[in-house]
């Protein structure tokens, strides 16, 4: 396992700090208002708050050397106390008033991340490279404690620390000015070495989620259902175990790294505090004794080094912090931008109509899956008439499943051209082009929520009548019928807690009820029989033509005999159609196809003799 966890290429954000900070002010603004309202407020709360922190000593000590009367003394003390107490409270009001604001901001802007997963082009979803671009992305804007949230506070605490460092300077003035220079120095060489941590860090991020996927990968198994019994059955725990150690092994071992860098950071940051404080301090007490400065003045003097210096590296560290989260919104700002392989709304529309004909034709298509070396389909022409009922055969892996994603516009073949009516499908806006077809594919797709929701597609306004009909074709109303709610029921558990597991079959049935009602020109069914028993298969033969009368249909299925119905048989052999013809000019032909046949046909005898 360690052996795949190898260095990606490095990266810098490609977003700017300002940049980034404006995008989050922009977007606040548009969103929330109240974030930036009270950003502002609580700023000049801590202002105010931080200057009478200041003061508060040195003053009541002043009052004391004057020997003024108590009232005064009194007062000046309630004054402060007074004071500080409501700026605390303001503080903490605000703070709780904006957190709300500050959650809806993240959230709104973070939910462009899913929402263009979904609507990227269909590559993308396949490309593991992508997905793991938003995993980073994600980082930025999951929870309270992420950049996108978190940055308000860093803001805050950052102007507040400015501001205060321009009080702070004026107030030393006239200390010596090398050591404001030695202050100011030490401090940005802190700066600078943690900030190189710091973005050593964010260069090896992808290494450091290449540690957690296959922990993550476990975890997933630990708690997947589908694999839960071959698990138990193959014994497989030891082997889980042993990728979930290599991962932990690797991590630690980025973290050992990580331990390095950091360390060597930290030492320098000790050393250049020593340095900074202890000249600041030698200076100090050097002028007490030689300038003879009140006790007060002393005081307020020894309070304005030590929070000058604070300020100093609260500026530089907050800075860091800024620069981090700045790269987690570049991120995800980074992703939202990528291009898009397919044109969407830029392209031309399309209006698909069940009395319109469509004839799709592959020309002269090569295809080959991004990063690898071989075609799965070559030069292959293909034309699909109006109306037509194609079953597409071949052996595993032959690329039938290849040659339905080119057709559907879910990759674009790497050479030669698919048409629509003549036309690459290039041009059109795809998502108008998807709804030319409707589909039963292989993987299981059911949505958690009512049967009549995932036939109907809609939340609202589904036709109940048209519905009822299509649970009908797929053999489900029964099942339907013996439900309490019937079809307002609600399909599997993760969601609800009443809603009720299907099976395999049931599942495929269903799928094919949603895939009747959208009723689109183009039909495709990609194995959709393969969980169904016997009979239910048979009885979706038996509907087959009724099922798919006035459209086009493209069946495929590795069972031979049951393309039969078909009007046209494609067998793909070696990325090419190999064969094609009726299932009775195959048979003749006595080629692969009909060797095939031969194999199953000669099992369903033989299992016949054996029952007779
Ligand atoms: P079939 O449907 O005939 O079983 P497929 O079209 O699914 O075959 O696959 C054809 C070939 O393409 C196989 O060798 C498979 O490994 C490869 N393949 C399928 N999907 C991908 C993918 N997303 N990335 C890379 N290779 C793939």
């Amino acid at each position: 396992m360690a052996g795949a966890i190898g260095n990606k290429p490095k990266e810098r954000p490609k977003y700017g700090m300002l940049s980034n900070v404006l995008f989050m002010m922009r977007e606040a603004w548009r969103i929330r208002k109240p974030v930036l309202i009270t950003a502002v407020l609580v700023t000049v709360v801590q202002i105010i708050r931080n200057i009478a922190e200041l003061y508060l000593t040195p003053s009541i000590l002043g009052k004391i050397e004057q020997a003024a009367p108590l009232p005064e003394l009194l007062g000046t003390i309630g004054g402060f106390i007074a004071l500080l107490a409501v700026m605390q409270s303001s503080e903490t009001y605000l703070n709780h008033f904006a957190s709300w604001d500050r959650i809806i901001v993240r959230m709104e802007i973070g939910n462009r991340l899913p929402m263009k997963m979904l609507r990227t082009s269909y590559p993308n979803a396949e490309d593991k490279e992508y997905i793991s671009a938003l995993y980073r992305a994600w980082r930025g804007f999951a929870g309270t404690s992420s950049a996108a949230e978190a940055i308000w506070t860093t803001l805050i605490d950052q102007v507040k620390s400015i501001f205060a460092l321009i009080i702070y300077v004026r107030l030393l003035t006239h200390l010596h000015p090398a050591l404001m220079l030695l202050i100011i120095v030490t401090s940005i060489a802190g700066y600078l070495a943690s900030r190189h941590i710091s973005e050593w860090r964010y260069r090896h991020k992808n290494e450091e989620g290449e540690c957690q996927k296959p922990m993550r990968y476990v975890s997933f198994n630990a708690v997947n259902r589908q694999t839960a019994k071959d698990i138990r059955i193959f014994n497989m725990q030891p082997w889980l175990e042993d990728v979930y150690a290599a991962g932990l092994r690797a991590y630690e071992a980025f973290f050992d790294r990580c331990g390095g860098v950091t360390m060597w950071g930290g030492i320098l940051d000790a050393a250049l505090v020593f340095l900074r404080n202890g000249a600041a301090y030698a200076v100090l007490i050097g002028m007490a004794i030689q300038k003879n400065l009140s006790a007060s003045e002393f005081l307020l003097y020894f309070s304005a080094v030590g929070g000058f210096s604070t300020l100093v590296t609260g500026v530089v560290s907050n800075m860091l912090k800024l620069h981090e989260q700045s790269m987690d919104i570049s991120a995800a700002r980074e992703f939202v931008d990528r291009p898009e392989q397919f044109r969407f709304e830029e392209g031309e529309p399309l209006h698909p109509d069940l009395n319109e004909e469509y004839e799709l034709r592959l020309k002269d298509v090569s295809f080959r899956y991004p990063g690898s070396d071989k075609d799965v389909l070559t030069r292959v022409n293909l034309t699909i008439h109006p109306g037509e009922k194609l079953a597409v055969v071949g052996l595993n892996g032959a690329g039938k499943t290849t040659l339905v994603k080119l057709l559907c516009g879910f990759y674009d073949p790497t050479e030669g051209e698919v048409l629509l009516n003549g036309v690459d499908i290039r041009v059109y806006n795809r998502r108008d082009y998807y709804r030319l077809f409707s589909a039963v594919f292989q993987q299981f797709s059911i949505l958690e929520t009512s049967f009549r929701e995932n036939v109907t597609q809609s939340v609202a306004d589904g036709d109940i009548e048209k519905m009822m009909e299509c649970l009908k074709k797929a053999g489900l109303l029964e099942k339907i019928d013996s439900l309490t709610n019937g079809a307002d029921t609600h399909v599997g558990r993760e969601i609800y807690d009443d809603g009720m597991e299907l099976s395999g079959g049931e599942t495929q049935r269903l799928m094919l009820a949603r895939a009747l009602y959208k009723n689109a020109p183009i039909l495709i069914l990609d194995e959709p029989t393969a969980a169904l028993d016997p009979i239910a298969e048979n009885d979706i033969y038996m509907k087959y033509s009724d099922m798919t009368k006035g459209r086009t249909s493209l069946f495929i299925s590795h069972r031979l005999a049951s393309t039969r119905f078909c009007d046209r048989i494609l067998f793909i052999d070696g990325g090419v159609i190999a064969e094609e013809g009726t299932h009775e000019s195959l048979l003749k032909k006595n080629g692969k196809y009909a060797e095939l046949f031969e194999v199953q046909a000669q099992y369903y005898r033989e299992e016949g003799r054996n029952h007779e």
